[in-house]
């Protein structure tokens, strides 16, 4: 993960805040214009229209020209992203953002030059209307910047993101499948049987958070010991997603070095069982503990795992359809919804094959790739294909 510790001075700081504001506004100004939609009327104006209205508000409000068309028209992209993403169901419809959370703002069309190194630990990016702002320069930036993005945390710590799409990794020359189910147990098993985790806070952290969510609990409203507290929690929660992060990154890529095709739940139709309640193709499976899952970051991170393998190991990701992996027997094939001993153990009646029940259902994940990639013609794919990966989804912060 390209991301680096901004360090604005307090001036450069408020206009890094007022593009962050320009950028919210016109964001929430997309969402109020697709809430208004309703089916029957013309479609809510799509991305261009949304480019030409921006040019007339432009045009009109002087504290809007003030700001940068570059800030104003990526937050509409990213409207246009988030909503290409609800529609493909892997998220939510995008909602309004407020003051303060999740803050920050994409330039695009970065020139070679405008990222520059200035001694072993500082660098600075060029950010328009700002300057030259400084940086820490905790790792090489790679070559070739097309977009950054900058964004504030809850705890008020600036970061700058550059984008640039990882190099595919080689496949290894045996061209093995790997299998990789989305547990509940553990955050990913493998056909291999190794179980992955991603990592959460440390036991002393947990500990420390709950005293934190404690005292604001009782921390009186708008007092100084109630922000306090909430930047300490915000810090916290900086710390476990920067953890978990860094795990999808190490994941991605040693996945993508070890096999040749790596096959996952397709999303788009798990997504569909969301509820976990199930379908008649997809019975409920695990329906309590999905529903924690829903709620928690791991949804997210798996996304974010699958989205890098895709751009890792481009070509290589089979995804498939996820109905029936967890209850059938990857063994014998049978169906047995009550093969299940419990939540983290499988045991077939049938064939008395006995497995992590995630395991299990990561075998079948791969048997199915499996069919797939030989019902294509020739061997699995070795090369990349020329599926270029899609660029709007790295452009993350
Ligand atoms: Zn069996």
């Amino acid at each position: 993960m390209s991301r680096y510790r901004l360090q604005p001075s307090p001036a450069q700081e408020v206009m890094l805040l007022e593009h962050c504001g320009h950028a919210r506004f016109v964001w929430n100004l997309a969402v109020e214009q697709h809430a208004c939609w309703r089916p029957g009327r013309m479609s809510a104006p799509g991305f261009a229209e949304q480019c030409r209205q921006l040019t007339e508000a432009r045009a009109e409000n002087a504290w809007l020209r003030a700001g940068s068309i570059i800030v104003q028209q990526q937050a509409l992209k990213d409207f246009a992203q988030a909503m290409a993403n609800f529609f493909g169901r892997t998220h939510r419809r995008p909602t309004w953002r407020k003051r303060g959370q999740g803050e920050g703002f994409r330039i695009v069309a970065v020139k070679a030059g405008d990222v520059r190194r200035l001694s072993r630990h500082v660098g600075e990016v060029k950010v328009p209307k700002v300057g030259w702002v400084r940086f820490r320069w905790s790792r090489a930036v790679l070559e070739g910047v097309k977009s950054y993005r900058v964004t504030r945390d809850a705890s008020g710590r600036w970061h700058v993101a550059f984008a640039a799409i990882p190099e595919p990794i080689p496949a290894p020359t045996a061209g093995e499948v790997v299998g990789v189910d989305r547990g509940v147990a553990v955050s990913a098993a493998l056909s291999t049987g190794e179980l992955l985790h991603t990592p959460a806070l440390r036991d002393p952290e947990k500990a420390r958070l709950l005293r934190l969510l404690r005292k604001l609990a009782r921390a009186e409203r708008g007092s100084k010991r109630r922000g306090r507290v909430k930047v300490a929690i915000a810090k916290l929660k900086a710390r476990e997603r920067d953890r978990r992060k860094d795990w999808v990154e190490k994941t991605s890529t040693d996945l993508a070095r070890r096999f040749g095709v790596i096959a996952v739940e397709d999303l788009k139709i798990a997504n569909m069982t969301r509820s976990a309640k199930g379908s008649i193709d997809a019975p409920g499976r695990n329906v309590r503990q999905k529903a924690g899952l829903n709620r928690g970051i791991l949804a997210g991170g798996w996304g974010r795992l699958v989205a890098r393998l895709e751009q890792k190991a481009p070509g290589r990701v089979v995804k498939i359809n996820p109905a029936y992996t967890s209850q059938r027997c990857s063994a014998c094939g049978i169906v047995d919804r009550q093969a299940r001993e419990s939540q983290a153990a499988y045991r077939c009646r049938s064939c008395g094959y006995a497995a992590n029940a995630d395991v299990n259902a990561a075998r079948n994940i791969a048997h199915a790739a499996g069919h797939a990639v030989s019902a294509r013609e020739g061997p699995p794919l070795r090369e990349p294909t020329n599926r270029e990966p899609q660029r709007d989804l790295l452009l993350v912060g």
